[in-house]
């Protein structure tokens, strides 16, 4: 019997909804649909400080103005912390995280005195290692006193994993994919995973117990997810993620990083910059249909 197919549109409730991610939320239902998948929608409000109540609220209409339905109950994150510090426990067991408490501002000083200093795929200056060598502490300890940073040692991160990380990504490496929605037969090609470009990422923040990539490796493996269908700025971090889940045993979804939806100067459309949100477009008179028609559904 063939695997039933579990999709997922993860938003962060950071803002409204714009056309980008209309774009991910209804590839993901239609992909979803067209094999008899599932299709989950899962809150990813980890970041404390900048999720709201009221643009979380607004998903849920958006998502259901433009006709999709999904499962419940709803994968909050937040309410979910303990899972991924017990996943941190794991890396913690494995000799693998170190507490950190420089700042921002010290990383940022150090790699300005130095020329040429590496930086991750976001353009973030790459952790120099000042705490990697302290004495090191436990996970547990680290997260309820709440100080410090969790990094992950990359090297032997890498060492422990093995040579040979590759992951399963839709159409061409290195080639945006078109816009068509792609058939369930289509090929995959592997793409070989190069998580020493992130070099030692913060797995947990003085502020924020979860970082973005473990949380979401956690929860697709939690919830079955066969397939993670994102934009391409995700593309970089999907080096970590198979790390991540190579180092914690946890199955490899495949992965497709569509194309991202661009405004009209070709700027990627960011909650930021107040890009056309769902509900403008709702608030002047366009149809749920008209979006649909207007990404290339
Ligand atoms: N929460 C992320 C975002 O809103 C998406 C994460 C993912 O799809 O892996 O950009």
């Amino acid at each position: 019997m063939s695997e039933r197919r579990v999709f997922r549109f993860a938003p962060s409730p950071n803002g409204y909804l714009h056309l980008g991610h209309a774009y991910s939320a209804l590839l993901n239902f239609t992909l979803a649909s067209n094999c008899g998948g599932r299709f989950l929608l899962r809150i990813e409000d980890i970041d404390l400080g900048r999720a709201r109540p009221a643009f979380e609220a607004a998903i849920h209409e958006d998502l259901a103005w433009l006709g999709l339905e999904w499962e419940r109950p709803v994968r909050r994150q937040s309410e979910h912390f303990e899972d991924y510090a017990a996943a941190l426990e794991s890396l913690g067991a494995m000799g693998l995280l170190y507490a950190c408490d420089c700042k921002r501002s010290d990383i940022g000083r150090f790699a300005a005195a130095h020329s040429d200093w590496p930086r991750d795929p976001d353009s973030a200056p790459l952790y120099p290692g000042t705490c990697r060598d302290k004495p090191r502490r436990s996970v547990r300890e680290v997260l309820a006193e709440g100080g410090a940073a969790l990094r992950l040692d990359m090297r032997k991160a890498a060492a422990l994993a093995g040579e040979g990380l590759f992951w399963r990504e839709r159409g061409a490496p290195g080639r945006a994919p078109d816009s068509t929605v792609p058939d369930a037969a289509e090929g995959f090609s592997l793409v070989r995973a190069e998580p020493a470009q992130w070099g030692d990422v913060a797995l947990a923040r003085k502020d924020t117990p979860a970082s973005y990539h473990i949380a979401v490796v956690v929860d697709d493996a939690l919830q079955g997810v066969t397939d993670v269908v994102r934009g391409r700025d995700l593309f970089f971090a999907t080096s970590l993620h198979r790390l991540l889940q190579k180092l914690l045993r946890l199955p490899e979804p495949r992965y497709f990083h569509h194309e991202l939806i661009l405004d009209d100067a070709g700027e990627k459309l960011a909650k930021s910059r107040g890009s056309a949100t769902l509900r403008a477009f709702r608030d002047a008179g366009v149809s749920a249909a008209e979006v649909w028609r207007k990404l290339g559904f």
